[in-house]
């Protein structure tokens, strides 16, 4: 499969030159099968230019939604496959306790928050709710639970046609209520069993240290608990994904080399935690594999490249 990053920021759009290095667009990011199957997990701004790159003779999109919170479905109403009569689009996504997946969507897709109604949209569209059974979407199979977030919120386990496995837990904070985390078995951890020993896991970075200690509760992580779930999970492959809009590319550099610098604290760094730490750098960050021969040696890489030319992984494309 392979996977593009179209929008990494947490919370709100954060256009401008402070967030160009990680980009300003909300959570969107495309994986696409070597048969052509298209998965676009989330709907925030990041999905305008995804759309915009999608081969017209793409027939059928499954866009897979974690929550509905604004940043994840914002860019919903400007995907311009919706407005495609030739085009399938299944959307995914959990129902509340008092409200159907179609009935939380329509809340946004009309007026007057946004001008045109759910059902007027010309594409053929179906609605799934999830959590559910794992299901088959295209050469993909997919796994979804819910995860510790405010409001019905789940992750997404992807698994293609290889055993590939790309885990998604945008906006998670599995160290709710822990006094030492982690401390539990991951199958006891919110989003463990999704991002078991994945190939890669894109997940929630949004605070430093000190920051969390101010957001206890708010549903998200900080970039050292991410790497402590991350080596709970044994992951290969970690980028730190739904970066704070008050982070510039800077802070977000700073915060990583310091993690980098406390090697040896005994707690592990991203070198001994048996993954590798991607850069969610720009907008777009492309990371192939599964591509026989040239796909894991592009992660590999450019990774090592990255990990061990710059300990603040800024640098590097993959
Ligand atoms: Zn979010
Ligand atoms: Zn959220």
């Amino acid at each position: 499969m392979e996977v593009t990053l179209w929008g990494t920021r947490g919370s709100l759009a954060t256009p401008g030159p402070e967030t160009a290095r990680y980009g300003g667009n909300t959570s969107c990011v495309g994986v696409y099968g070597r048969k052509g199957t298209v998965v676009v997990l989330d709907a925030g701004t990041g999905i305008r230019r995804l759309a915009a790159a999608l081969d017209t003779s793409v027939r059928r999109i499954d866009i897979l939604l974690t929550h509905l919170h604004m940043d994840h479905i914002q860019g919903l109403g400007f995907f311009a496959p919706l407005y495609r009569p030739d085009v399938e689009v299944g959307i995914w996504g959990p129902a509340s306790s008092k409200l159907s997946l179609r009935e939380r969507l329509m809340r946004y897709l009309s007026p007057p928050l946004f001008p045109v109604s759910l059902r007027e949209l010309p594409c053929a569209m179906t609605l799934h709710e999830v959590p559910c059974e794992d299901v088959d979407i295209g050469e993909f199979r997919v796994s979804s639970a819910l995860v510790c977030h405010p409001g019905p919120t789940v992750g997404y386990r992807i698994v293609d046609g290889e055993d590939k496995v790309l885990t998604y837990l945008p906006d998670h904070e599995p160290a709710l209520g822990a006094v030492e985390f982690p401390s539990l078995p991951r199958e006891w951890t919110s989003g463990g069993f999704l991002a078991a020993e994945a190939d890669l896991l894109i997940h929630d970075s949004q605070y430093s240290a000190q920051e969390y200690a101010g957001h206890i509760g708010w549903g998200h992580s900080s970039l050292r608990q991410t790497l402590d779930f991350a080596k709970l999970s044994d992951v290969k492959h970690l980028v730190p994904f739904h970066h704070d809009p008050g982070h510039s590319g800077g802070s977000d550099r700073t915060r990583k080399a310091n993690l980098s610098r406390n090697a040896g604290a005994g707690r592990g760094n991203v070198r001994d935690l048996g993954s590798r730490l991607l850069s969610s750098r720009h907008a777009v960050v492309r990371l192939l594999f599964l591509v026989p021969a040239h796909a894991g040696s592009c992660v590999s890489q450019a990774d090592s490249r990255e990990v061990e030319s710059d300990p603040a992984f800024s640098q590097g494309r993959v």
